[in-house]
């Protein structure tokens, strides 16, 4: 397997990710939320190979929640989220009482790490929850400067399940 191959199947890391260091960073991604991403990101995938994308917010819980954006890029494989609908939502979140991390999208055909394009659009300090639509898997990252380039720390993110108990992410299992 090459180089490439070995990227997309989530087995290395591109130079700019990075394993979980931080465990206490956890973050839950309910059940519901999780249906909807999936199932979103599945028919755009089906429908013209698109990307959904969006607002990513927690509860004092930490558990996420997302906000589903129309994408205004129209290039494949980028993702863009309009200025004015982001003020609002943001506004809407902070009335919540809930905080907004940053972004959500999904890879059509490639893995849950975010890609050169994901990270020069990344916010420091910002997550990006990234959903790979062929492995089925969710990721979450923090974009964080080191040695003044923005690297993407992997954050352990908890899988709740129908019947409501948490799975952790089988990726992070032992580390
Ligand atoms: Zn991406």
């Amino acid at each position: 397997m090459d180089k490439e191959a070995f990227v997309l199947a989530g087995m290395t890391l591109p130079s700019w990710c990075r394993r979980a260091a931080h465990p206490e960073w956890k973050f839950i991604l309910p059940f519901r939320e999780r249906t909807r991403l999936f199932r979103r990101a599945y028919r755009a995938q089906q429908r013209d190979h698109s990307e959904v994308c969006g607002l990513l917010t927690a509860d004092k819980q930490s558990r996420l929640h997302l906000v589903f954006f129309v994408n205004q890029s129209t290039r494949p494989g980028q993702f863009e989220l309009d200025k004015r609908e982001l003020r609002s939502v943001m506004t809407a979140a902070h009335a919540r009482k809930e905080d907004v991390l940053g972004r959500f999208h999904s890879h059509p055909i490639s893995a849950a790490i975010p890609g050169r394009g994901d990270m020069r659009g990344s916010l420091l300090n910002g997550r990006e929850l990234v959903y790979d639509v062929c492995g089925r898997e969710a990721r979450l990252w923090k974009i964080l400067k080191r040695k003044s380039r923005k690297v993407a720390v992997e954050v352990p993110l908890i899988l709740e399940t129908h019947s409501g108990t948490m799975r952790k992410q089988s990726l992070l299992e032992g580390s």
